[in-house]
């Protein structure tokens, strides 16, 4: 089938890719021009497992191609993507401002029917607002004879791993009512269907829904598990040892219960808070995921709090080395990341960050440009050298493995505090270090080692 893409971020690009993989004609528009030319040379602007690969592939093949010529994309795909960003507007709400422009674009350029399917995260009624809007405009360009069906298609693809969660999705959400469009899709998606039908068809409105339902369940679990986590340090409980008696029941399961520093990313905080938006301007007051944000806002604070406890007399002049900048591994994405707040509020108290990650360097650079008080890292190992102490902040593979006696020699006050639970506090308090996690009780170092 020949379908179009507006908006190549993680999830217009790497969707297109996967078409593009099982045989599709997909070409991608986006305004970025920079973003383009890179595109077009196979240089992907993100990073992402697998990515740069099927990008070089199937624009070798034919089958992916790039522009930034919106009428060259609506006269080719005849299924037309809209998967750009629906950033936070002050209030909270998603701002539709991209999705309503890239309706309007479509139809100035339109010549015969289209389908546009909303891959983009926007709230409930608004296939409906597109299907409106798109109507407006042809009418105005009397354009009435030509026909336009939206379909609400949200993407449930994670950083990290959004390659396989694409070429191997768990379910496709097809929302419309209208019989063409739902055959156009169960026919472009069939190739992903060989081994069971992932296809649920529903109405519009349910399949906004449902993108938010689902964020807001696997946020509510974190912030659950942070929310034991902090109660766990005040009853001397072990949170990990929690985690595991709870996820070993089969009604729960492991997924989601990792105590931590908050979550962050382009997703769950943006989506929550348009989501208590939507309930908001209903009339529905959401108590529940209200206090799952509120908990959320205050976690995000707990590495920088650690700190401040163990430095009662203030963080000046001190250097901290922070591991890990992306707000999740597998990525270079720093949206709300964790180890944003806590540089920034470390900065706000005269402390300097010597900082390292496997991918996110050049994003961190790009988000705070050079400053005295921020040194990247070549290695983790740099981080240490002339550091009073240690912060993770992702969970990166890479910091799985460490010498605790070696690092207990580099910093200067031996405190580690792990927004990750990655350690044993047993084999950290033997190597002399003063080891701080989520949920976890306080060892204090063996004497031995100091
Ligand atoms: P992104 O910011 O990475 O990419 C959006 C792209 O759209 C940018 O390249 C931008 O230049 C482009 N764009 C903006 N206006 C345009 C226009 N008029 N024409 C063509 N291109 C235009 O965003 P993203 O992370 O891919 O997210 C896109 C949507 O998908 C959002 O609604 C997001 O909430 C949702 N979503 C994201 C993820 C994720 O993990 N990132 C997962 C599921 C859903």
């Amino acid at each position: 089938m020949d379908v179009s893409v507006f908006g190549t971020g993680y999830v217009g690009l790497v969707q297109a890719a996967a078409l593009a993989d099982v045989g599709h004609r997909v070409l991608c528009v986006d305004i970025d021009e920079k973003k383009i030319q890179q595109l077009q040379k196979a240089v992907p602007p993100i990073q992402e497992p697998g990515l740069s690969a099927l990008i070089d592939d199937n624009l070798r093949e034919g089958r992916l191609s790039f522009s930034t010529q919106p009428g060259d994309a609506v006269t080719h795909g005849q299924l037309i993507f809209i998967a750009v960003g629906t950033p936070p507007d002050d209030d909270g709400s998603a701002d539709l401002r991209h999705v309503l422009g890239v309706t309007r674009e479509i139809v100035r350029h339109m010549e015969a029917d289209r389908i546009l399917v909303i891959k983009s995260t926007v709230p409930v009624g608004t296939a409906t607002r597109v299907l409106d809007v798109a109507r407006e405009a042809l009418a105005e360009l009397g354009k009435e004879h030509l026909k336009v069906r939206v379909v609400s298609n949200p993407e449930f693809l994670k950083e990290g791993s959004a390659v396989n969660d694409c070429t191997r999705p768990d379910r496709i959400i097809v929302g419309s009512d209208d019989e063409v469009a739902r055959s156009q899709l169960a026919e472009l998606y069939a190739p992903f269907c060989r081994n069971r039908d992932k296809l649920i068809f529903m109405d519009n409105r349910s399949a906004e829904l449902t993108k938010y339902a689902a964020n807001a369940m696997l946020a509510t679990r974190i912030s659950l598990i942070n929310e034991l986590a902090n109660l766990a340090e005040q009853v001397g409980a072990d949170i990990e040892s929690v985690r595991k008696g709870i996820g070993s029941d089969p009604r729960i399961g492991y997924h989601f219960i990792y105590p931590g520093c908050g979550f962050g990313g382009s997703c769950f905080p943006k989506d929550l808070r348009a989501l208590l938006h939507t309930g908001h301007v209903n009339g529905f007051q959401m108590r529940l995921l209200r206090t799952v944000h509120e908990v959320n806002e205050e976690q995000r604070q707990v590495l920088f709090r650690k700190l401040q406890k163990h430095y009662p007399d203030g963080l000046k002049g001190k250097s901290i080395a922070v591991w890990g900048l992306a707000f999740k591994p597998n990525t270079d994405d720093m949206r709300e990341a964790p180890s944003r707040y806590l540089m920034e509020a470390l900065w706000h108290e005269g402390a300097t960050v010597r900082a390292f990650d496997p991918e996110a360097m050049s994003e961190c650079r790009r988000l705070y440009g050079y400053r005295d008080d921020l040194v990247l890292c070549a290695t983790r190992d740099d981080t240490v050298q002339d550091a009073d102490a240690l912060v993770i902040c992702t969970e990166w593979k890479a910091f799985r493995v460490v010498d605790f006696e070696h690092l207990a020699s580099k910093l200067r006050d031996r405190l580690v505090i792990d927004g990750r639970n990655l350690y044993n506090p047993d084999q950290m308090a033997a190597a002399g270090l003063h080891y701080r996690g989520i949920g976890l009780p306080s060892v204090a170092p063996l004497a031995s080692a100091s």
